[in-house]
């Protein structure tokens, strides 16, 4: 069905839990999806592309783009600061794009705010043992930021309660196909489809 405009969906969950590869999964099997690209100023990662998996900025560009209210949300994380462009995420939901953001709980709660249509899923690893595990077998983050990215997972399980959805990324193609079916029962939200279907019953 011809949508004129997309739903916002929020995925959160810790650094490590698989929200990228659940992500990769989910893209591959849906068109009708766009992906948020992030500003950041955290340094990129071994393969990672600029205007593809972030637009890498420095710190004082990023102030900037903050002080022209070039964000949706913002926040920092673990010493650096991410957010969201808002203008790319209107254009899209205006093109009837359904527009994925993968963004951390502080910054999750302002979009859910702003936002209170927006479909929010909170994704985890199956246990914080398992999660150590893939923060030191992704290799891309020095000793330091891994302690400090498993004491910050912590504090995002407390914030888990405030999302719609929970999904456990045991399975990586299981966790995409549960965050498929969400995205498409996020779809037919009565709200979203009563205007159409109305239009079929008009009196003649
Ligand atoms: P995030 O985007 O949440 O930080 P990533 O997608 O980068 O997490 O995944 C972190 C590491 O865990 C990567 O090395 C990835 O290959 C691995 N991983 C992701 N999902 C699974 C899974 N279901 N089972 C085992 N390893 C996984
Ligand atoms: P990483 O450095 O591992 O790529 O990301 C660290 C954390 O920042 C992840 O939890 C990720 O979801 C979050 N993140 C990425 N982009 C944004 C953003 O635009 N805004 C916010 N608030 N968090 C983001």
């Amino acid at each position: 069905m011809k949508r004129e405009r997309g739903i916002l969906i929020v995925l959160s969950g810790p650094s490590g839990a698989g929200k990228s590869t659940v992500i990769s999964a989910l893209l591959k099997c849906r068109d009708d999806i766009r992906f948020s690209v992030s500003a950041t100023t955290r340094q990129p990662r071994p393969g990672e592309v600029d205007g593809k998996d972030y637009f890498f900025r420095s710190r004082d560009e990023f102030m900037r783009m903050i002080g022209q209210g070039a964000f949706l949300e913002h926040a920092e994380y673990v010493g650096n600061h991410y957010g969201t462009p808002a203008a790319p995420v209107e254009e899209d939901l205006n093109a009837g794009f359904n527009v994925l953001l993968d963004i951390e709980v502080q910054g999750a709660a302002q979009v859910m705010k702003k936002r209170p249509d927006a479909v929010s899923v909170f994704l985890c690893p199956p246990s914080l043992t398992e999660l150590e595990r893939r923060l030191r077998g992704r290799g891309t983050d020095p000793e330091e930021k891994i302690k400090c990215r498993l004491e910050t997972a912590r504090e995002e399980y407390k914030m888990a309660g405030n999302y719609t959805y929970i999904v456990v990324n045991d399975d990586a193609q299981t966790a995409a196909a549960e965050l498929d079916a969400i995205i498409t029962a996020g779809l037919c939200r009565s709200e979203l489809r009563l205007g159409t279907i109305l239009e079929g019953v008009k009196p003649l």
